[in-house]
């Protein structure tokens, strides 16, 4: 089943809204990365993120996102393009083995930065101390305190015993206030979206023709009487690596000479495997002419 991506915009309240199904990818990411349930459930998050924020993306844009944090964790970075392609990888795959609390993992400080970049050059860029426990909230913060976008993020995974399909459902929303909107309606929607109720929204195992409409009027029902929006289908995530043997080369070409001379002396080739999804690419000492 394909991954869908939603986005809209609710009338009355000037509040953008993005929805995104994308168990597939997360499902893609977490088997290429080989996460235990540990650093899945944290990486989920990031994942779905990057989704979401792939809908704000046109022509050749694309985001990198990257969370740092002194605990085990370590990084965890996802990049996204407005094709709706995504790819992602996480330092410590293996949190289960490596760490026994909660303040193992995350340590004492995190932060997250963001670069937009076209094809040609870097657009926006910024980073903000945020350790939240959740990179999807990290990143929401980053919108609202960088871009000063006002943003809330919440994702609802659940898991497979199935070690192939370790994600049953990956649902996530984002909201940001648009000019016009006002704050404190907007926090009223926050607490709505952050409650147990939408959550229990987000996870019924397929999704049926109108389950995110339901979520739109559930965010503002009570807020307003009869609320309107417009929403549309936009580009359906997928775990797509954008690594080719032509940016391997030039990434050698960063090599000095005696470390290449060195390489195919010994082997008569160089491997290089993309971290984010294991392609080895060979490259011949021709290939660097
Ligand atoms: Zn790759």
């Amino acid at each position: 089943m394909e991954d869908l991506l939603y986005r809209g915009i609710i009338d009355q309240l000037n509040i953008r809204f993005v929805l995104a199904d994308c168990q597939q990818t997360v499902n893609d990411i977490i088997l290429k990365q080989d996460c235990d349930p540990v650093s899945a459930a944290i990486f989920a998050n990031a994942i779905s993120s990057a989704a979401l924020v792939s809908s704000l993306l046109t022509e050749d844009e694309k985001y990198t996102l990257k969370w740092r944090c002194d605990g085990q964790l370590g990084l965890v970075m996802a990049d996204c393009n407005a094709q709706g392609h995504i790819r992602a990888l996480i330092s410590n795959p293996h949190l289960a083995s490596s760490a026994t609390t909660e303040a193992d993992i995350w340590g004492k400080e995190g932060s997250v930065s963001v670069i937009k970049s076209s094809t040609t050059q870097i657009l926006n860029s910024g980073t903000v101390e945020a350790n939240f426990r959740d990179l999807a909230q990290d990143l929401a913060f980053f919108f609202s305190i960088s871009d000063q976008i006002e943003t809330a993020i919440v994702c609802k995974n659940i898991f497979n015993a199935d070690p192939q399909h370790p994600i049953r459902t990956a649902r996530a929303v984002m909201l940001q206030a648009l000019p016009g909107c006002d704050l404190t309606i907007f926090e009223q929607v926050r607490k709505r979206l952050e409650s147990d109720e939408c959550k229990q929204l987000l996870t019924p195992p397929v999704v049926t023709d109108n389950l995110f409409e339901i979520i739109v009027k559930y965010l503002a029902n009570g807020i307003v009487e009869k609320p309107t929006f417009s929403m549309e289908h936009s580009v359906s995530p997928q775990f797509k690596c954008s690594c080719t043997k032509e940016n391997m080369i030039a990434a050698a070409a960063s090599l000095s000479k005696a470390e290449l001379d060195e390489a195919f002396k010994k082997d008569g080739e160089l491997r290089i495997t993309c971290q984010f999804c294991n392609t080895t690419h060979v490259i011949k000492p021709e290939d660097m002419a």
